[in-house]
């Protein structure tokens, strides 16, 4: 879906950032260079008058699922996944303040020397101040992922569209890196991403949208890619009912 106009699209975003997307061309860890430009395209956004929160992933640094298949115990692994995650969010927070935009971490793991404890209610009252809030260790709960946790945000800060940022500008039958044949749709169901067994996110966040009636807009991160996404002027796939 492509719509011409730079007016933001939606008022109140949950926008999820994977690990993976700090990495930049690197193998593991954050590229800073990668994050001063994700911090630039979420300042352009807040500064059309949107409110922004963030759920930033770990796969950069740690992914308990890939532990616990070399034999670590499953939850403790996802402890650390989580613990990567604030990390993440730390980095995402010090080049967003360096560009002048405000901004709390709200961990679901208290860490009360680094961070806020993620509290709904004060959390929503920052982002109707304006502030962009980083959510950090995800849900606080083995056995789930951050893009669960930011399905489950999207819905407690009342947001009207979960954005899903990839490494492809939307949704596609097949990896369009593989299959050159893959289809690209502008818009699916919820139903049809279940029917199709699309990866687009895992059940679990797609339960949680559809059940809250939030839309996913699944979009690149390459350059330009939030900031197309989140005003409408770029290309993307939108999830929903309609
Ligand atoms: N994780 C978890 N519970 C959550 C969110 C994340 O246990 O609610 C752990 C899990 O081990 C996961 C890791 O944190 O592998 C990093 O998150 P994720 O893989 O979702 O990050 P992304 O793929 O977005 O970089």
């Amino acid at each position: 879906m492509s719509v011409s106009s730079s007016t933001p699209r939606y008022k109140r975003v949950c926008l999820k950032i994977s690990g993976e997307a700090l990495m930049g061309s690197k193998e593991f860890g954050i590229d800073l260079d990668t994050v001063e430009r994700i911090a630039e395209e979420v300042k352009q956004a807040r500064d059309l008058g949107m409110e922004i929160c963030i759920v930033v992933g770990g796969g950069n640094i740690f992914r308990g699922l890939q532990m616990a298949a070399k034999g670590m115990e499953r939850a403790s692994a996802d402890y650390m996944g989580m613990l990567a995650t604030v990390m993440n969010a730390l980095g995402l927070q010090n080049a967003l303040e360096s560009i002048g935009v405000e901004t709390r971490v709200m961990s679901a793991i208290e860490m009360t020397a680094v961070c806020e404890p993620y509290i709904r209610r004060r959390a929503l009252h920052h982002m109707s101040k304006g502030l962009v809030v980083i959510f950090a260790a995800g849900s606080g709960n083995p056995f789930f992922t951050t893009d669960t946790a930011a399905a489950l945000r999207a819905a407690e800060m009342g947001c009207d569209a979960l954005m899903k940022g990839t490494q492809v500008d939307g949704v596609y039958s097949a990896d369009p890196k593989k299959d050159p044949n893959a289809e690209r749709f502008d818009h699916l169901t919820y139903m049809d991403v279940f029917k199709q067994d699309l990866k687009v996110m895992d059940q679990a966040a797609i339960a949680i949208t559809r059940e809250n009636g939030i839309p996913i807009v699944v979009f690149s991160l390459a350059d330009g890619g939030i900031h197309g996404a989140l005003t409408g002027s770029g290309r993307f796939t939108v999830i929903s009912d309609n």
